[in-house]
């Protein structure tokens, strides 16, 4: 007998053959998907089932994987605005270096991942502070997480040395190297704040241990020059001249390159995470993301931090993912729907090194999967399931959350943590942080 069983819906599973199931049904087992298929005409036929969740007109999909997150954050949400990203950082550091320990940076990431969740996304890349927080949170909430030690050559919060990050990087990754839920990653900040030297050793750790690299990486003009002047070389052929880059290396923005640039990216087969929110909001650009695909580069999209873009929404992201591109070309035929849809489950799942477990409803995959309700005004008529999502559907229609097979959101709410405490704590700290850039 399945442990649990969706019967009805429209399937968007995310595979190549078969992408839309009317009618469809999913059956779980040991938190994986165990059959897919049509619903039969006589309900009595349907599988049998522990617990049965009958949908109708809901569409359920893959869950979003988020490739650029700071989830904690979002307790500086609104605090930083209307700078460039160089000027706006100091203030971010200043405010961080006042407030973040690693008990404010669990509320935070809670916060963060929690808006997350329930918008739809069940893996979160996330470069923060305090990863081994950030994981509880993430474990608490019952996601997915791709984290681990960050990097930065100055003083940043805990006063820590290069020697204690690297400890902490390390000591990160042999606790989650072989979890299910937990993706260890080094995350040096970037090459405008980590040295050659020092990424280098991030980059080792990486090796050591098969886990992600993840850094941003020209995300202005201005970082570009810098590097440039520093060490002669542009951010990607800096990167590349301490051979960083391989299939492993998450790169987030990637707004200014030149063209050897994206074909350096092509050859060592590494990963963009495009930010489309948090580039225009700080006013960064727009990334040639017609120019990586055209090089068939994996592109995968992100949120940021909530303190950049404001807003930690993947469907806006995808939304714009979309759309920046055909508007800025004046070609509204250059990106479909569906390749978006593939920008955030499957080419997200394979940036991790995990296609064969998630980023599409497969047989054997995890049952990371969510339940878009299509009650609302904006969804009547409804004549394509993938158009719809792409570029009409709203945070607040995701209804049901299940990952690897266990529900974390139900009707729109949290079900694993008492968000109503960790939201009475983040109130108490609002006077303190604003007090910070005084
Ligand atoms: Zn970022």
């Amino acid at each position: 007998m399945l442990d649990l069983l969706f019967a009805g819906g429209t399937l968007v599973t995310g595979c190549k053959d078969s992408n839309i199931v009317t009618n469809g049904v999913i059956g779980v087992s040991g938190g994986k998907i165990e059959l897919i298929m049509e619903a039969p005409k006589h309900p009595q036929d349907l599988p049998q089932a522990k617990e049965i969740i009958r949908l109708d007109s809901e569409i359920i999909m893959p869950g979003l994987i988020n490739t650029h997150c700071h989830a904690a954050d979002s307790l500086f949400r609104g605090l930083v605005e209307n700078m460039s990203l160089e000027d706006w950082l100091q203030d971010v550091w200043k405010a961080e270096k006042a407030m973040l320990t690693p008990e404010t940076t669990l509320l935070g990431s809670y916060l963060g991942l929690a808006e997350n969740l329930l918008a739809g996304v069940t893996t979160v890349v996330d470069m923060f502070w305090y990863p081994f927080e950030t994981a509880k949170a993430s474990i608490d909430l019952g996601m997915r997480l791709c984290t681990g030690g960050l990097f930065i050559d100055f003083p940043g919060v805990g006063n820590r040395t290069h020697d204690q990050y690297l400890n902490e990087a390390s000591d990160f990754c042999s606790k989650y190297q072989n979890s299910k839920t937990i993706f260890p990653a080094v995350m040096p900040h970037g090459t405008y704040t980590v040295g050659p030297e020092h990424l280098q050793d991030a980059k080792k750790i990486a090796d050591e241990y098969k886990a992600v690299f993840s850094t941003h990486a020209a995300e202005t003009r201005f970082e570009q020059t810098d590097i440039k002047e520093r060490y002669g070389r542009s951010v990607i052929r800096h990167l590349d001249n301490l051979n960083i880059l391989d299939d492993r290396a998450i790169l987030a923005h990637c707004v200014h390159l030149d063209d050897y640039e994206k074909d350096l990216l092509k050859e060592r087969n590494s990963v963009i995470a495009h930010n489309p929110m948090s580039n225009l909001k700080l006013g960064s650009g727009i990334a040639p993301v017609l120019d990586f695909l055209e090089r068939d580069i994996n592109v995968t999209v992100g949120t940021d931090g909530a303190i950049s873009g404001n807003d930690l929404d993947m469907w806006l992201s995808m939304r714009l993912a979309a759309t920046l591109p055909k508007g800025a070309l004046m070609k509204p035929d250059i990106i479909s729907a569906k390749e978006v849809i593939g920008m955030v489950t499957s080419n997200g799942a394979k940036a991790l090194g995990k296609s064969s477990d998630i980023g599409s409803l497969e047989v054997g995959k995890q049952a990371d999967l969510i339940v878009i309700s299509t009650q609302a005004i904006h969804a009547a008529p409804l004549f394509d399931p993938i158009t719809h999502l792409v570029y009409s559907t709203a945070k607040s229609d995701v209804k049901h959350v299940f990952i690897g097979g266990k529900q974390c959101v139900r009707d729109g709410s949290i079900l694993n943590v008492n968000m109503e405490d960790i939201l009475c704590e983040v109130r108490k700290l609002r006077d303190p942080i604003l007090k910070t850039l005084e």
